[in-house]
């Protein structure tokens, strides 16, 4: 009895020494549930009804595998005011990942590391979108770190800036020498690009002229996706565009990005509306001057066509 309590209260000890408190888990069975940096601690406010940061918020890229931190089973799966979350259940801990689109259903039993979703937009932080990873203990907010040991994720927040710093300085660069920025938008239509950006004899004219921007190959009634998130700029129609849709993205590294999609069947949004990265803003026709259905794909930069290419993720 002795011996034990000694062994307890070395272990305090050396805890205390490390200057951390013990984890709220086994820390050696947790993972991170993003590969990116942690750009924004845990930070619970003072009183319960005031702001704070109720979890971490790990750097990444729309589209990312989102894996469970911990073994457990899926409680929730779905949309909170409008945020795709999943949460998971590891005995008296919950654990939740937002904003999230689910590869999972509730019930499932998941492994730890295992895949639960795909990083969606819309939790906006310093150097692009973060995951949110929040730790509960019946009500109580805990620190998700706790969870793991002390290794590369766990990034001083002077770390965290220089990386965010550097982000988006490759990005200003990227974007005033037009080198390439895969990713900066999404893919409106999965297809591939069937006529390329640049001068290019015209289908229908038969003379050289500028195409102004990509045509992605489609088939009629597509699903047409914002880039990026934006506000709907115009919805109009003329004799060669068809049906034509600009969206206004704002500032990104210093440069005022527009997008355009033309020749579609028709648009699902209306001007002065907000819509999210990779909402359904339309779908792929053949209105206009086009040869069958395809999208074809604009970008601006500062009021300049400029190949979408560089930005499409592949
Ligand atoms: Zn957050
Ligand atoms: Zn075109």
């Amino acid at each position: 009895m002795a011996k034990q309590r000694a062994l307890v209260s070395g272990v305090v000890a050396l805890c205390l020494w490390l200057g951390t408190a013990p984890s709220v888990a086994a820390a050696a069975s947790a993972v991170p549930p993003l590969a990116g940096p942690v750009v924004r601690g845990f930070d619970p406010p003072d009183q319960p009804w005031l702001a704070g940061h109720r979890g971490v918020d790990l750097l990444g890229t729309i589209g990312a595998a989102v894996v469970t931190a911990m073994a457990g089973r899926v409680v929730y799966a779905g949309t909170l005011a409008g945020r795709g979350v999943v949460v998971v259940s590891h005995g008296a801990l919950r654990t939740t990942y937002l904003p999230v689109t689910p590869a999972v259903a509730v019930g499932a039993q998941v492994g730890t590391g295992q895949l639960i979703g795909r990083l969606g937009g819309g939790h906006a932080c310093p150097g692009g979108t973060c995951l949110h990873w929040g730790l509960k203990r019946g009500d109580t907010y805990l620190d998700p770190l706790s969870l793991l040991d002390a290794g590369p994720v766990r990034l001083l927040p002077a770390t965290a800036t220089g990386l965010i710093g550097q982000v988006i300085t490759g990005r200003t660069r990227a974007l005033a020498d037009g080198g390439p920025l895969p990713g900066l938008l999404t893919r409106p239509v999965p297809g591939a690009v069937g006529s390329a950006f640049g001068m290019r004899l015209h289908p229908i004219f038969r003379e050289w002229r500028l195409h102004n921007g990509v045509d992605l190959t489609a088939g009629c009634g597509t699903p047409i996706r914002a880039a990026a998130d934006a506000r709907v700029v115009s919805v109009s129609r003329d004799p060669a565009s068809g049906n034509r849709l600009e969206l206004d993205h704002g500032q990104v590294g210093g440069r005022h990005l527009v997008t355009i999609y033309l020749h579609a069947q028709g648009f699902t949004v209306h001007p002065g509306a907000g819509v999210r990265r990779g909402q359904i803003v339309g779908r792929v026709g053949s209105t206009g001057w086009s040869t069958g259905c395809h999208l074809h794909f604009t970008v601006r930069l500062d009021g300049r066509y400029t190949d979408p290419e560089r930005f499409l993720s592949p």
